[in-house]
């Protein structure tokens, strides 16, 4: 097993792959105007859906669900077969970077803990024509809560690869890429621990026993277990906020 799969092992099985819950995305939702009956939704980076079924329940449209990790998709489709609601999920593999849609395709673009792989205001810029004016777009990302956040905590996001950008830095990107922001809801904490550091720290228990003594791996697991250690002591600086946007069809802004 290579370092990559390795990292999609030990992600393969939890119930999500990003911090989140079903109460967040209701309630994300609830933000909505009434969306047409056979509204039609895109989830950007669905992992293994948790999201995807929490908003099939949210609406009787369909729902396309993306992402470019195979497996993740098999085990959407295979949920579908066993629980439905068949028809009005479907799975596409392609690249957040380079959907294959019409233009103006969707009622609705969703997305929970994905957009920072593009950059937040690249990724809006990149789904925004896909949405029909008048649509709405919503994603989860991480904002910082306060200011000065410690070094350390610095450190870890931008090894990361990611600088939080604060609310009001992330509602001035929404502006430019040409949306109105209609709400802004953060994340409760149960999101990052009950339904995604809890499930993955007892997993790196089990697989730790092991993969725990070749190093290649036990640096993986090292570096997971130390993500939940950083959001356990500096909760209050960071979190995950959910942007509700309007396509007015607005002209982006250089
Ligand atoms: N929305 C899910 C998964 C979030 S994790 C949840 O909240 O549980 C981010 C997801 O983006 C992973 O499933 C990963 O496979 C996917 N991903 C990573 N790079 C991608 C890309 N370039 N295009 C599409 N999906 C990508």
């Amino acid at each position: 097993m290579t370092p990559e799969e390795f990292f999609y092992h030990i992600f393969s099985s939890l119930p999500r792959q990003g911090p989140g819950c079903a109460g967040a995305t209701q309630k994300a939702w609830s933000y909505l105007p009434a969306l047409p009956k056979n509204a039609q939704v895109l989830d950007v980076g669905c992992g293994t859906g948790a999201q995807t079924r929490d908003l099939a329940e949210l609406t009787s449209g369909t729902i396309t669900a993306v992402d470019n990790y195979q497996p993740f998709l098999d085990t959407i489709t295979t949920r579908v077969q066993k629980e439905g609601p068949g028809g009005r999920i479907m799975t596409v593999n392609a690249s957040m970077n380079a959907l294959p849609f019409e233009k103006g395709q969707f009622d609705l673009i969703w997305s929970e803990g994905a957009i920072y792989i593009m950059g937040f205001e690249e990724g809006l810029r990149a789904w925004k024509p896909l949405c029909r004016k008048g649509g709405h777009i919503v994603v989860s990302d991480v904002a910082w809560f306060a200011k000065n956040p410690p070094e350390e905590l610095t450190k870890f996001w931008k090894k990361e690869g990611c600088i939080p950008l604060t609310e009001d830095e992330k509602k001035e990107q929404v502006r430019k890429a040409g949306l109105r922001l209609i709400a802004m809801y953060r994340l409760p904490e149960a999101g990052w621990w009950e339904h995604y550091y809890v499930p993955m720290l007892e997993r790196i228990h089990d697989l730790k026993k092991t993969y725990g003594a070749q190093p290649e791996f036990a640096q993986i697991l090292a570096s997971c277990e130390h993500e939940a250690e950083m959001y356990r002591k500096y909760k209050q600086y960071y979190g995950y906020t959910f942007f509700v946007m309007h396509n007015g069809g607005l002209e982006l802004s250089k």
